[in-house]
């Protein structure tokens, strides 16, 4: 018992850095952040760039790695070194009057402390110190003074003296990494192509190092030189990354530009990078479960797709039974999600239905698909405990009835409808339909024309079907409990729902 005393004892002062155990139990504000994440602010809120796109999705790229907790200032004038003092980092996305002395100063202070700085595109734009018309922004009309000090952050700045700071055409080019060795470039290559505007003439601070740069073509109405295109800086103890690129979301959505983005705001925070090279928040994700969705026989919204949307799902559509079923679809798919409405299957058809389904994979049966096959008993009473009756059978027909608006209420407790009802939304109703009474039922209506169950899940035992009347058209589809409820039948059928 003693010696696991002193190994636990040693762990905690060995092995938890410093910094996170006083940031953690001291500064109160530090319990607002994600544990071990590198604290971001981003400052927005003026620009004459589109920020209100660019700033979630500086965001959403940090956020992606993993590294950071981000957060948002729209107005940061008037913050001071208290506010600033949980941060790692300040991204900025601003270009707009100036903060006043108490923010500038906590700013400054703030990266000269040892903290850092990350300038983005048409940031270095803004506080330029444009000396030949004194002290007046007179490009953007703004009439506060510049901020003739922010080079001694930013490391570049712009100008209206000859040769006057600008872009050429936007255009496609490539940016060499003349530096390769540094944290940020290290495991980069030596370019990559970005499609962007490329600024020319910036006024640099000698003490930069150029991390890349990009030939401004003549052709392109730019300068004919080498432009630099990333480059750091280093005020006082701290560390400033500066990015040139990024004039809007296609510009920002670029992996060159998403890759240096993430790792200079690293760098700039501590010093070391450790998102890795090939880091690329735009990858398409993939999702692990695998939907086929089956259609045809029945029109309906195109707004029914817009379930599926989304990094949960990978989906596949097929727009008959014939075409869905022809191919063994066992081990492509873990669950069916049937939207048709189809009368025949033929044998081989069946097979690969019945052989998916036997296998223990899910299966999800919506709306008019309660009609399908109804003269394959084994699927219709076995599989989907239920089936909505055709016109010109032994039976009476079942009925169905438009746009009414319905109350939706669960019925105990389950993982597919946690969170759905109760609903009031307009959908399609069902009646005299034939349910089997071992079914598990999960959503009722008291609506009158319906047969009360809404949704409910199979007695059968080889695998998960889920079953919902509701969802005939957009009325459905964009309803947000409806929208959980089939995501949630997808999940919990493919037994990622428990
Ligand atoms: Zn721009
Ligand atoms: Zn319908």
């Amino acid at each position: 018992m003693r010696k696991m005393l002193i190994g636990l004892c040693y762990l905690l002062v060995v092995v938890m850095p410093a910094s996170l155990i006083y940031a953690e139990d001291t500064d109160p504000r530090g319990q607002f952040f994600k544990k071990g994440a590198i604290r971001v602010l981003i400052l927005a809120g003026r620009n004459n760039h589109d920020w209100r796109a660019t700033t979630p999705a500086l965001k959403s790229i940090l956020e992606e790695s993993g590294r950071f907790d981000v957060r948002v200032e729209e107005e940061p004038a008037g913050m001071t070194s208290y506010t600033l003092g949980p941060y790692d980092l300040i991204v900025l996305d601003y270009q707009g009057p100036r903060w006043g002395e108490v923010t500038e100063k906590a700013v400054m202070n703030f990266v000269k402390s040892g903290k850092g700085l990350v300038i983005y595109h048409g940031a270095s734009y803004g506080f330029s110190g444009l000396d030949v018309l004194g002290d007046r922004h007179v490009q953007t009309g703004i009439t506060e003074p510049v901020w003739p000090e922010f080079i001694q952050l930013s490391g570049g700045v712009w100008s209206v003296e000859n040769p006057k700071t600008a872009h050429g055409d936007r255009h496609s080019f490539k940016v060499v990494f003349v530096e390769q060795e540094h944290p940020i470039t290290n495991g980069l290559g030596d370019s990559f192509i970005a499609t962007d505007e490329l600024y020319h003439d910036l006024r640099m601070d000698p003490a930069v190092e150029v991390l890349a740069t990009a030939y401004s073509d003549t052709a392109t109405r730019g300068t004919g030189e080498d432009e630099p295109i990333l480059w750091t800086m280093r005020p006082g103890k701290g560390r400033t990354f500066h990015t040139a690129l990024g004039h809007d979301l296609s510009a920002l959505n670029a992996r060159g530009f998403a890759v240096t983005f993430a790792r200079g705001c690293e760098w700039a925070a501590t010093g070391k990078v450790t998102i890795p090279p090939n880091f690329d928040p735009l990858r398409p994700v993939d999702a692990n479960v695998r939907a086929l969705v089956v259609t045809g026989g029945h029109d309906y919204d195109s707004d029914f797709y817009t379930l599926f949307e989304g990094d949960w799902l990978t989906w596949d559509h097929k727009p008959t039974n014939t075409e869905a079923f022809k191919n063994p679809i066992r081990d492509k798919y873990d669950v069916v999600v049937m939207y048709d409405m189809s009368r025949e299957l033929g044998d081989e058809g069946r097979k690969n239905l019945r052989d998916f389904v036997e296998s223990g994979k899910g299966v999800v049966v919506l709306h008019h698909a309660l009609a399908n096959y109804n003269d394959w008993e084994w699927w219709w009473r076995d599989v989907v405990g239920a089936k909505y009756i055709l016109e010109g059978g032994s039976e009476p027909a079942s009925a169905y009835k438009h746009d009414v608006e319905l109350n939706v209420t669960s019925v105990g407790r389950h993982p597919v409808t946690a969170d759905v009802a109760p609903m009031r939304l307009i959908d399609e109703t069902y009646k005299h339909m034939w349910i089997s009474p071992e079914v598990k039922v999960i959503l009722k209506t008291d609506e009158e024309s319906s047969d009360g169950p809404l949704a409910w899940i199979s007695p059968y035992e080889k695998s998960r079907v889920v079953v919902i009347q509701l969802g005939h058209d957009r009325h459905a589809h964009r309803y947000p409990g409806f929208r959980k409820l089939v995501k949630r039948a997808i999940l919990w059928s493919a037994g990622k729902l428990d």
